[in-house]
């Protein structure tokens, strides 16, 4: 194995051996040919690794995708796979079923641990200082006293991971083109998801002047604006994270839907409000929706990769017959 770059000089391990690899070092195999590179994570280039250290790995790399990978990504020739974090590009099509959702699981259990750390720093005199400005906004008479609950903890952490403000533009109403400049979060779970063309799903707030309302009084987002929305807004009531067995659950109502875009497409069918969704549901969603856009990034770096790998696999071929 190189421990340096063949084309830039980074070094891309402290010793030899595949587990001395930086971690953000892909390692790209061809079992067929049985040629490894390094994927420098600096220049991109492609390291050949000596023939008989490839030939070596080869049955280890082979091993780890099978007992724990997850296919992100697959193009004609190559295809992008997570084992433990590690990112391997292997050469040729796998039988794999696409999880490119199962990396923003992990993310889910990240934060609830993120979350468990902090709330350990939240203490009285933060308690204090909530009870203090909520009996002068009087909410006090709403909520009652204010005592250390998880609904509280979870305000904290959302007002101080995210702030107030949700969303900022123009989304007139189409019945009394009142317009929406501001989309505030306590407002959010009064959202409702309407299925789209574009990207499956908009998102809408019910218009607060139309009297009768009906679903098409709403101010409406589509495409890109609703999917930024609605990724920041489920990470904001998701602040807890997922525990193991939500997110099981969450991942069986993926798995039942068939992908992650037609969980996404099904959902915004329903025409539900986010609360509507009920906690799992919506963990589904948070998943589903930032899947399809790292999927949506994935292609075009798949691309890349394959352009990378056409590349690297000439200078092979040229190297072998110079050495044969
Ligand atoms: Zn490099
Ligand atoms: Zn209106």
């Amino acid at each position: 194995m190189l421990r340096y770059c063949l084309y830039c000089g980074r070094e891309l391990a402290e010793h030899e051996g595949l587990e001395q690899l930086r971690q953000s070092v892909r390692v790209s195999f061809d079992p067929e040919r049985e040629r490894v590179w390094s994927v420098c994570d600096r220049c991109h280039g492609w390291s050949l690794w000596p023939h008989e250290d490839g030939y070596r790995e080869i049955p280890r790399l082979e091993r780890a995708v099978v007992d724990h990978a997850h296919l992100l990504y697959q193009t004609e020739n190559v295809a992008l796979l997570d084992a433990n974090g590690r990112e391997l590009i292997r050469i040729g099509r796998t039988q794999l079923p696409e999880e490119a959702w199962w990396r923003y699981g992990r993310q889910l259990r990240r934060r609830r641990a993120a979350y468990r750390s902090r709330l350990s720093l939240l203490g009285a005199a933060t308690y204090a200082a909530v009870s203090y400005v909520g009996a002068n906004l009087g909410l006090s008479r709403i909520t009652g006293d204010f005592y250390p609950s998880d609904d509280l903890h979870a305000d904290i952490m959302r007002w101080r991971w995210f702030g107030r403000e949700a969303w900022a533009g123009r989304a007139p109403c189409p019945q009394c083109r009142s317009v929406l400049i501001r989309l505030f979060f306590y407002r959010t779970r009064f959202l409702l998801l309407l299925p789209s063309t574009e990207r499956g799903l908009a998102v809408a707030l019910p218009c607060s002047r139309c009297d009768p309302w009906t679903v098409d009084k709403v101010h409406r987002l589509d495409g890109a604006a609703a999917e930024r929305v609605l990724r920041r807004v489920l990470a904001y009531h998701n602040v807890q994270g997922a525990s193991q067995d939500e997110l099981a659950d969450a991942i069986r109502l993926i798995e039942d839907a068939g992908s992650a875009e037609e969980l996404v497409g099904g959902l915004a069918a329903e025409r539900r409000s986010l609360y509507g969704l009920g906690r799992i549901r919506r963990l589904a969603l948070e998943i589903s929706v930032n899947a399809n856009a790292e999927r949506r990034r994935l292609a075009d770096e798949a691309a890349e990769i394959e352009a990378g790998w056409r590349q690297a696999d000439d200078i092979a071929g040229i190297i072998e017959e110079e050495l044969a």
